[in-house]
């Protein structure tokens, strides 16, 4: 059985909440909205609506046809800035999962995070499509350098900015007890993988460790928009985890674990 919290904060600065987000069913996701004046929250709106649009038209995709729908968001919102002004150079994040009973499909652009926290530790499941990002990949930053990094937020993806764009993809087995973490920047901005794993180890009802993330981010400033959701899968009759072949290339592929609990 999965239970799920979810917890939206525009922070303590801005003066909107630009993210969007979507958690229903077996279906979660986040984007973060960029362009400011409406255009941003405009975007994130339309890339979660393409995706619940898209899983209600095909309820059981694949990865490839997971990985169609963002391409599809992202060729509609290209196509909505070129036809408004007011839109112009408006994008988004999006970073989604879908649970198949015991699978989960990851599909992934820009810098929101999906993290995995299974067995007291947690893992980073995607990579941010940041300017810090890529040279901290290219062994040009430290990680340390990267998480203060001036370009931080700017992003080398983003849905709607070009009528391609690479999605990360990748799927996994869920296994017993695994808590999953989506949330946009306003959150992994502030707070460490040490802290967040922290919260996480605590597992508390997954809504009241949403809202323990969310009061972590804005007790260090909350400049950004927040935006969490917690996944708890407690079924026991599904299949016993180990660590899966496949999630250990995920994690050869994108990260080392952060932080144990
Ligand atoms: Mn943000």
């Amino acid at each position: 059985m999965l239970s799920v919290g979810v917890k939206s904060d525009k922070g303590k600065v801005r003066q909107r909440n630009e993210d969007s987000y979507c958690a229903r069913d077996n279906l979660f996701a986040v984007a973060d909205g960029l362009g400011g004046h409406l255009a941003g929250e405009v975007a994130s709106k339309l890339a979660i609506d393409e995706l619940v649009r898209g899983i209600e038209e095909n309820p059981l995709p694949g990865l490839e046809e997971f990985e169609k729908i963002f391409h599809q968001a992202n060729r509609q919102i290209c196509q909505l800035a070129e036809a408004n002004p007011q839109y112009h150079g408006m994008g988004t994040t999006l970073t989604a999962i879908q649970i198949l009973e015991d699978r989960v499909l990851l599909g992934h652009v820009g810098d929101s995070r999906a993290y995995l926290y299974r067995g007291g530790e947690l893992c980073q499941l995607t990579v941010d499509h940041s300017l810090s990002g890529e040279l901290y990949r290219k062994g040009e930053l430290s990680e340390q350098e990267a998480e203060h990094h001036p370009q931080k937020h700017v992003l080398t993806r983003a849905l709607g900015t070009f009528q391609e764009v690479d999605v990360d993809t990748s799927s996994f087995r869920l296994g017993v007890g695994d808590l999953l973490l989506l949330c946009t920047d306003g959150l992994h901005g502030k707070v460490s993988g040490e802290e967040l794993s922290a919260i996480l180890a605590e597992r508390d009802d997954p809504q009241i460790t949403a809202e323990r993330l969310v009061e972590a981010a804005l007790a260090k400033g909350g400049q950004d928009n927040i935006t969490v959701i917690v996944i708890k899968n407690d079924e026991d009759e599904l299949v016993d985890y180990e660590f899966s072949l496949e999630l250990d290339e995920i994690l050869e592929k994108f990260q080392t674990p952060i932080g144990v609990s």
